[in-house]
Order: C-alpha cells, then structure tokens, then sequence
C-alpha cells in the first residue's frame, strides 16, 4: 500500500503523475497517517511505501509514520520512493534506525535538464556521479536500494549509459525503467512520450547490459507499451492513499471518479477497502 505523505516536491518533473490542482493545505497531519497505519496493521497489509511528491521534504511526517508503525510492528516492510536531492549521511542513519527497509530513489535527469537549459548543456557524467555517491550513502547504512529510471525523451540517449555506470560503480541492490505515466503533470507533456522504436532501442541496449548483471537489472518488456495507461489488475493491498486522504486503486487511477475508494478522514481506511474489495469482486 502506498501513502503519499505530501505533494510537494522540489523538483518539477515534466513527467510528474502529481495532480494539477493540488489541495496542500488539506494534507493529512501525521496523527491522521498514525491512525491510517494502525488500520492498515488491523487489514493485514503486507508493505507500506512512503512517497509523493518528495516525502524527505516532510520528513518529520516520515519519522513519526515509521516510528508509530515499528512500535507496533516489525513485519511489515517499508519503503521510500524518493528523488534523492536530501538524502545526507545523517538522515540515512535516522531513517535505517527507525526501521526504514527500502530506498526506491529516481535518477531523474529532468530536472537537471530544466535547470541547465539556459547554459544549453546536460552534465550528465555529474548527475550520474552524485547519483552513485547517494546510492553508496545508503549501502553503507544496510539498506536495499533500488534505482527507477523513467523513460522519457528528454535524456532517452543517456538511460543505457546512467543505468551501466551505476551498476559498475555502486552496489545498488537493483535497477529499472518505468515508462511515463500518463497523469497528472504528464498529461500535459505527452510529446516526451518516447515511440515505441526508440524504446525498443533502449530496451536491447539493457539486455545487453544485464548479461553483466543478470540479477541486479529488471526488464520489464511488457510494461513499456506507451499510449496506454497501465490498469494492472495488482491485488486490494496496493491500494494508493493520497496526501489527502483519498484512496484509489493504483497512481494510475487517481482523480478518476470510477475508481475513487472514499476517504480515510470520513470513512477510514477500512471503509474504503471494503469499496475496494468490492470493486475487485465485479472485476472493475
Ligand atoms: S516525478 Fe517525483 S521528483 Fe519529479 S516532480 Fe514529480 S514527485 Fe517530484
């Protein structure tokens, strides 16, 4: 199950999934994620990512989300979905101490290449060098890493390259691209949707590269298929509950009415799984 602890990001990703109009000041406070937590032990759920936006901005929220959930259990495994750009030595200790299990962490080369685009160059040996130093952070603490690219075609030439690099030059535990979901911010930025010729391109250079790491590089063909939005079936424990509370099936379906769950402040999460199991049973 994902909680998305807030929307705001410091990055501005122009492949971003994060809503349009965003209701920031009805974020949840972090009593109300405590009690989310508590009923997500009750439910049975199995893992629990902490993602955005950039949760580390909220890192109090974060601290206090872990801290609540490992006083009362120690089974479920955790995960941040993270850009990175504050993860210090410091904070990896606090997180790795507070029962912290896994770093999802995005190497995104899109806000670089916004904030680079008035010099007219993309340092893309330096974006992959503070992206590795980041990666070897966490190691170095015992957490299980793992890389996400996502493909857009903004930097498409640098992916095989970025991925290749951090393998040989970190420990990353395991790497993937994820296409471009096509919510939110994207939706207005569908041209940087690569075609599918040059993601084929991209995905025979990766075969390639995992001959040298056949356990550390994920290649997931089928779900590059651009021009539709992927509605994997998963199961009701992938459930998605949004800054402010709303719970949908999957980032994907956010802000589709057909697929709006309820609301953990007025009817509990549990109130809303059960909207959930019910839609699984018709098969919507
Ligand atoms: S994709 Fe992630 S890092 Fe990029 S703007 Fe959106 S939340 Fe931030």
């Amino acid at each position: 199950m994902e909680l998305e602890l807030t929307y705001s990001c410091n990055y501005a990703c122009n492949y971003c999934y994060n809503p349009l109009n965003r209701e920031f000041r009805s974020e949840l406070n972090s009593d109300t994620w405590c009690n989310v937590i508590d009923e997500a032990i009750e439910l049975g759920v199995e893992h629990l990512s902490f993602t955005g936006g950039e949760p580390l901005l909220k890192a109090d929220k974060l601290f206090k989300c872990l801290e609540h959930l490992r006083a009362k259990d120690q089974r479920i495994a955790t995960r941040l979905v993270t850009n990175g750009s504050l993860i210090s030595d410091e904070l990896t200790k606090r997180l790795k101490q507070l029962g912290l299990d896994i770093v999802q962490y995005s190497l995104h080369f899109d806000r670089i290449n916004r904030a680079l685009s008035r010099l007219g160059a993309l340092d893309v040996d330096r974006t992959i060098s503070e992206y590795i130093e980041k990666v070897n952070t966490l190691k170095g603490h015992g957490l299980y890493v793992v890389g996400v690219v996502v493909l857009s075609s903004n930097y498409l030439n640098f992916v095989s390259k970025a991925i290749d690099e951090v393998l040989k030059r970190s420990e990353i535990d395991l790497m993937w691209v994820e296409q471009v979901f096509l919510a939110g911010h994207a939706m207005k930025n569908s041209g940087m949707i690569p075609s599918q010729e040059r993601i084929a391109r991209i995905i025979s250079e990766l075969k390639e590269i995992k001959e040298h790491y056949p356990s550390r590089l994920l290649i997931r063909e089928h779900a590059y298929i651009q021009g539709v939005v992927p509605l994997t079936r998963g199961t009701p424990k992938e459930a998605v509950v949004t800054p402010v509370g709303d719970v949908y099936r999957f980032h994907s379906t956010i802000g589709r009415p057909e697929h709006f769950c309820g609301n953990v402040t007025r009817q509990g999460l549990k109130g809303a799984w059960l909207t959930l199991i019910r839609a699984y049973s018709r098969g919507v």
